[in-house]
């Protein structure tokens, strides 16, 4: 058995299976695709220290670092199932979808998110060439240029906000007849000059010249007529979905399905730890994962230390 099997190899699963492996314990990463959401990005410029790098090479990067150790890492597997000890301080399960099943003293959770897509025509082929899902990340580049902010929740009008000091033009587009975020944040959107609100607007398809994405094409739901925007970027926030489907039945989720946990990255199965976009921490982002991961090792094995030796 694993002391530690970390269940995800992203950032956070990454960053916990190097910080395990140095305690000089048996340490193992289980992933379905090791690298996580950074082999889906670009260019990466918030990572400090590092100005500026792409995701591939980062996600090779951390995968090297893994191997620096006696890290045992099982790629391109996933995970099905959680069991949790049935004794104090026994031994926790992890079923695989291949049918194989692995067991730990304690497990870190890191199984990340996904951003919920719109699903129209023009969307993937774009991915990283003018759509993109993250403001923090990908804001500087569309510096002076026009964009859309697809979703009017919180993280839509958020980033329309966030944008709208960067960019030329903001137009954000929301399918319902209403923006669904917090009033304070509409009245703050509202008292910006280059920013357009459509409401019953449904996105149906990114145009682009081949390259890189021109505009974009929404149907007004009032009227069923199709309109086209001239524009260089398209923030789409309608949704992260966090990957841990498969726990809801063992680890107690908030109402968006994030796993919670507490400043130590505890969860609310003993010897189960938690980091990462999976979880309940705020601001998705490489180097949050990263010392949450780091958190998350650390508390495994403070609880290792502190079981009763049988
Ligand atoms: P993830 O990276 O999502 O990794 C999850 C891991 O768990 C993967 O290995 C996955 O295969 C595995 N997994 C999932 N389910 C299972 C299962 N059931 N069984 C086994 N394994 C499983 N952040 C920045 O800081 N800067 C940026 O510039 C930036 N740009 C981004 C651009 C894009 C297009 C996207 C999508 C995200 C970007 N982010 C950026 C966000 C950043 O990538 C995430 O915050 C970060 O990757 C989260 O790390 P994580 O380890 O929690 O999860």
């Amino acid at each position: 058995a694993f002391d530690v099997l970390v269940v995800g190899g992203g950032p956070a699963g990454a960053a916990a299976s190097v910080y395990a492996a140095r305690k000089g314990i048996n340490t193992g990463v289980v992933a379905e695709r090791f690298g996580g959401q950074v082999l889906d990005t670009m260019a990466i410029e918030n990572f400090i220290s590092v100005p500026y790098t792409e995701g591939p090479k980062l996600a090779a990067a951390l995968e090297q670092h893994a191997k620096e150790y006696d890290v045992d890492i099982i790629n391109v597997q996933k995970a099905e199932k959680l069991i949790p000890a049935t004794t104090p301080g026994g031994l926790i399960e992890v079923q695989l979808a291949s049918g194989a099943s692995l067991k730990a003293k304690t497990v870190i959770l890191s199984t990340g998110a996904r951003w919920r897509s719109m699903n129209v025509p023009g969307e993937t082929e774009y991915r990283n060439k003018g759509v993109a899902y993250c403001p923090h990340c990908d804001g500087p580049l569309f510096k002076g240029k026009r964009v859309a902010v697809i979703g009017g929740g919180n993280s839509g009008v958020e980033a329309a906000i966030d944008l709208a000091g960067l960019v030329a033009h903001v137009t954000l587009i929301e399918f319902d007849n209403k923006l669904r975020a917090d009033a304070v944040l509409q009245a703050k959107l509202r008292s910006m000059p280059n920013v357009t609100i459509l409401t019953s607007a449904l996105t149906t398809e990114v145009h682009g010249d081949g390259s890189k994405v021109n505009g974009l094409s929404y149907k007004d739901r009032t009227t069923d007529q199709i309109h086209r925007l001239e524009l260089e970027g398209i923030f789409v926030q309608i949704g992260l979905v966090p990957n841990t489907e498969w726990l809801k039945d063992t680890i107690a989720l908030s109402p968006r399905g994030e796993i919670e946990v507490n400043a130590r990255g505890e969860t609310s199965v003993p010897g189960v730890f938690a980091a990462g976009d999976a979880t309940t921490v705020p601001y998705k982002q490489i180097v949050i994962a990263m010392g949450e991961g780091a958190k998350a090792a650390l508390s495994a094995f403070d609880y290792l230390i502190r079981q009763v030796p049988v």
